[in-house]
């Protein structure tokens, strides 16, 4: 991990990620990463409330069906989000390069995402024929029809999650391999050596002016 004075990026030629040559420069807002405390009371809420979901055999509440704990899941999840907002830095880099690799990256993470969004909407339209019968009270399943109802009911929440991380994988910021650090520095996770010591020549020059 090495920490940087973004600004400096601007006049660095070379894709922190890639090593390539910068062949266009975008305003990058770095987000802090969430506190360990918050990550943790995250993954707790997802064991607790997301596992009964998809496992009945787990679900300790009186409540045989799973949208109680779906409610409690995305509950949760909200305020999780929320928190983290709340307690965000941000530090903007006003010109940080990229190089052709990048954009690239981005547009097919984009696309996978949109293609998750759009399964999670054909998939609802599977509740219909698969989901719904049993609800309103229909046949015994046999344990393949249940296996198949499962994967149906469950199927939408899986690309939708699917579809959220990997737009937050396109962010800029990610790309670039950064988050916020202390006093308005950005923490980059694993720079090319290349791009390392071209800022680190800017900082000595930065200190003898
Ligand atoms: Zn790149």
């Amino acid at each position: 991990m090495v920490t940087i004075v973004p600004q400096w990026s601007g006049s660095v030629a070379i894709c922190a990620r890639h090593g390539l040559p910068v062949t266009f420069r975008t305003e990058v807002w770095f987000r802090s990463r969430p506190p360990v405390l918050l990550c943790v009371a995250v993954f707790v809420v997802v064991i607790a409330a997301g596992l009964p979901v998809v496992v009945p055999a787990a679900r300790y509440l009186d409540d045989p069906d799973p949208e109680l704990y779906l409610l409690l899941l995305f509950g949760g999840l909200f305020a999780g989000w929320l928190v983290h907002n709340v307690m965000l830095r941000q530090v903007s880099a006003p010109a940080w390069g990229f190089c052709d690799v990048c954009p690239a990256l981005r547009s097919r993470l984009v696309g996978t995402a949109v293609t998750c969004f759009l399964l999670t909407v054909c998939s609802c339209a599977l509740y219909v024929p698969f989901v719904l019968p049993e609800q309103v009270g229909g046949d015994e399943l046999s344990p393949f029809q249940a296996i198949v109802r499962w994967a149906v009911a469950v199927a939408p929440g899986v690309f939708a999650i699917v579809g959220a991380v990997l737009l937050a994988f396109a962010r800029w910021s990610v790309l670039a391999g950064g988050v916020a650090g202390k006093d308005g520095t950005v923490v980059l996770r694993r720079p090319v050596l290349e791009f390392v010591r071209a800022i680190a020549e800017l900082g000595r020059a930065a200190e003898k002016a």
